[in-house]
């Protein structure tokens, strides 16, 4: 069992069947070494996929996808969920809130990707799969092509794995639950 298992085992609590709360490493606090460790396997799982920049939505998906480029020696664009004044030429989509069951914005600056990048995306979960979908749509706005994505906790019991996969991405998870029965985690 990886070091992320462990410790969604020892310190991750279910709000409820479906909701998994991560604050104290991931989401609110981060463990600086899990993150670096979890950089570390997406690195080697995408290092020959000629990735040349690593993508996000703000906000927790920023330190696993900065402890990944890093690694890869790209750099890493983090999404935005509200659009600032110094923007000049935004692409943007809306999302729909698996947690915050409500739509909101996000947007990017057209000129961040070219047509001719490989984008890894990273983000901190995957549930129905909106999140990936608002960025899949943004990245595709500006003809960049995207080479794989990294989870760091994917419930594979929602939509958004089966979207992914049947979509033909190479989805890399760290930590896949298959289901959850009385907030016990059963890894896929
Ligand atoms: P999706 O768009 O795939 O439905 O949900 C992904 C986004 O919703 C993630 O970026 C994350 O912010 C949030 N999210 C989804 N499920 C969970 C969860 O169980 N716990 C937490 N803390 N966030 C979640």
């Amino acid at each position: 069992m990886n070091k992320l298992k462990k410790t969604i085992e020892e310190k991750g609590v279910f709000i409820n069947e479906d909701v998994l709360k991560v604050d104290s490493f991931l989401n609110h606090q981060i463990d600086v070494d899990l993150v670096e460790e979890m950089g570390q396997q997406f690195y080697e799982h995408f290092k020959d996929a000629g990735i040349t920049k690593v993508v996000t939505i703000e906000s927790s998906g920023i330190a696993p996808a900065y402890a990944c480029a890093r690694r890869l020696g790209t750099n890493m664009i983090f999404i935005k969920k509200s659009m600032p004044s110094t923007m000049i030429d935004p692409l943007y989509t809306s999302v729909y809130s698996f947690t915050k069951q409500k739509e909101y914005p996000i947007c990017i600056e057209k000129g961040m990707l070219a047509p001719d990048d490989r984008v890894l995306f990273i983000d901190d979960f995957l549930a129905n799969g909106e999140a990936f979908k608002g960025a899949e749509q943004l990245i595709g706005q500006t003809g960049a092509q995207i080479a794989g994505i990294g989870i760091c906790i994917e419930k594979r019991f929602q939509k958004g794995h089966d979207y992914i996969i049947k979509a033909g991405y190479d989805l890399y998870s760290l930590a896949s639950i298959a289901s959850t029965d009385h907030k016990k985690i059963k890894w896929a």
